[in-house]
């Protein structure tokens, strides 16, 4: 009797345990099929090696499609509810700021994020975080140029400069995003200005790209210009005798004019937790340097370092001004370089 009723009591306890481990390990298999779905407007062959990395790492799947900021916007807007998106990734504060403005993302709640993401690359609302730094800045010809003749994105609107700057279509969100950030900076009135200046001094139309910008200073078609420096990093891995160099200006005032690639959680996204776990894995060091190095940008993240190629550029001071301002003063930056006529 005393027996059979151990026995049973043993049975019991085995069911328990059965149980709690079923339990337990619930959850796990759970979290293997997790999949999230990404709308890049970073391209393919930058944030596929991410994926892969994450999803080596924890299983969760990533299906993703890559556009233009502005189509996949459209697109959030369209599918509303019904959006199969979890996360958007896309290039530009002015770009991440007009999907928040439009209700297209979710508030994110991460001691992480807000501890690895400087305050001024995200936004103030925590809808969207930047993940890596571009910095737009000067570029000038080494046969021409001497480090010493400049200082400022200003100073490239006085006399000296005449017929000899180039400059990128004000069309470009980059311009109007640095446009922008000066009307923040120095108001609009000198804004213009300086605009002006700068239109007096080009010394050929506006170029409908950066690559071409460098080149044509190669080539001696003018002798400064604005560029994002990856742009300059790529040219520069093809030919490292490009006689072109980059240079920081503003660095005895607000800094260099930075910008970031970021990515926000989608309002509507079904999988909210995981998009945010992503997002934090993101903002750690291994995830900074694929993102960053892919494209020669900054880590985002401070306490990762950029690329040895990167950091041969030197260290510069940048604007800590929040670069949500230039999603908020773009319509003012268009509306400005319009009336100066910069095409
Ligand atoms: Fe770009």
């Amino acid at each position: 009797m005393k027996i059979e009723l151990e026995a049973k009591m043993n049975r019991i306890k085995i069911k328990l345990f059965v149980l709690i481990l079923s339990l337990l390990a619930a959850p796990v298999f759970a979290a293997e099929a997790e999949e999230l779905v990404v709308y890049s407007a970073r391209n393919e062959q930058l944030i596929k090696p991410l994926f892969d990395a994450y999803t080596a790492k924890t299983g969760t799947k990533i299906q993703f499609i890559t556009d233009k900021a502005g189509p996949l916007l459209a697109r959030l807007k369209a599918e509303g509810k019904n959006t199969p998106a979890d996360l958007l990734i896309t290039v530009d504060a002015g770009n991440l700021w007009q999907a928040a403005q439009e209700g297209l993302l979710a508030k994110i709640n991460s001691k992480l994020l807000n501890k690895n993401i400087p305050a001024h690359l995200r936004d103030p609302e925590n809808r969207w975080y930047g993940l890596s730094v571009r910095a737009r800045t000067i570029v000038y010809s080494t046969k021409r140029v001497k480090p010493e003749e400049l200082s400022t994105y200003e100073d490239l609107g006085r006399a000296k400069w005449k017929g000899r700057l180039c400059l990128r279509t004000s069309k470009k969100v980059y311009n109007q995003s640095l446009v922008a950030m000066m009307i923040a900076r120095l108001g609009e009135v000198e804004t213009e200005k300086i605009v002006r200046a700068w239109m007096a001094n080009l010394a050929t139309d506006v170029f409908s790209n950066d690559t071409s910008l460098i080149k044509a200073i190669a080539a001696g078609q003018c002798d400064v210009g604005i560029v994002n420096t990856y742009y300059y990093g790529r040219l520069k891995r093809k030919d490292p005798n490009i006689p072109v160099a980059l240079f920081w200006p503003n660095q005895r005032d607000r800094g260099v004019h930075v910008n970031v690639s970021g990515a926000g959680v989608v309002k509507y996204s079904r999988n909210k937790e995981a998009a945010v776990r992503f997002l934090e894995w993101l903002s750690k060091e291994k995830a900074q340097r694929l993102f960053a190095d892919g494209n020669m940008e900054y880590p985002a993240n401070p306490r990762v370092k950029p690329h040895p190629e990167v950091a041969a550029w030197g260290r510069f001071k940048q604007d800590t001004i929040n670069v949500s301002q230039a999603g908020k003063l773009q319509a003012k930056a268009v509306i400005l370089m319009d009336r100066a006529r910069y095409k």
